[in-house]
């Protein structure tokens, strides 16, 4: 179980992510990630090993994204399986902490409903089965996601047509944060608290089956 942080505000989510995830590097990881959000499209720039490379990340014009630390227990070790995860036409991303433990069952309804899976993790069934209650809006498809999901497991999603995050957890720890700055609110959400601490003034601990809609400004 390793690293989620997710950042919504005004300024570039790119050098605050890459500094929220150096603070959750003492929980060790194999590979890690972004995904920004750019208009109506999501970028994804993943790597495994250390975060030599994360310096070279491009400073993109994003002011919403997501991004994670992974230590792997479902799937080996490589970029492909590193998160964030994205369906099919990647207007869905993900990162995600824990295991589903229903997993294999959930992917056989999947590939009984031709999706096409890109990893052999049990984080991107989660992108599918979002996309799955597509006529729902965005944080009512994720909650309805989240609920087929057994075990022990916190999720923050993006959607390329959704100015926001939307994070739910059970049993896996999620934290938001709030900085508020004469008027203009940022949001953070993260596995721990560390990831931004120095940045907020105000922390909401999530509980159990809770479910955090993060907007610009909301
Ligand atoms: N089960 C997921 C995977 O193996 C999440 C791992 C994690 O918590 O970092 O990709």
């Amino acid at each position: 179980m390793c690293g989620i942080f997710g950042y919504v505000g005004n300024n570039n989510a790119v050098p605050i992510l890459k500094k929220g995830l150096k603070k959750l590097n003492y929980r060790g990881y194999d590979s890690w990630g972004f995904g920004l959000k750019i208009r109506d499209k999501i970028k994804i720039i993943k790597d495994v090993g250390d975060f030599e490379r994360l310096e070279e990340t491009p400073e993109i014009d994003s002011n919403l994204g997501i991004s994670h630390t992974r230590w792997a227990t479902m799937g080996e070790i490589s970029k492909n399986n590193a998160h964030p995860h994205t369906n099919e036409d990647n207007g869905i991303c993900v990162v995600h902490n824990g295991i589903i433990e229903n997993f294999r069952e959930l992917k056989e309804e999947l590939l009984n409903k031709s999706h096409k899976f890109k990893s052999e993790t049990d984080t991107e069934i989660i992108c599918h089965l979002i996309e799955e209650y597509s006529e729902y809006e965005f944080p009512e498809a994720v909650r309805r996601a989240f609920l087929k999901l057994k075990g022990r497991n916190a999720v923050v999603a993006l959607h390329k047509d959704f100015n926001g995050l939307v994070g739910v957890k059970n049993g896996s720890p999620l934290v938001v944060g709030i900085k508020n700055n004469s008027g203009k609110e940022e949001y953070f959400i993260a596995s721990d608290h560390r990831a931004f601490i120095e940045e907020t003034n105000k922390v909401i601990f999530l509980n159990d089956n809770e479910l955090a809609v993060l907007e610009q400004n909301e």
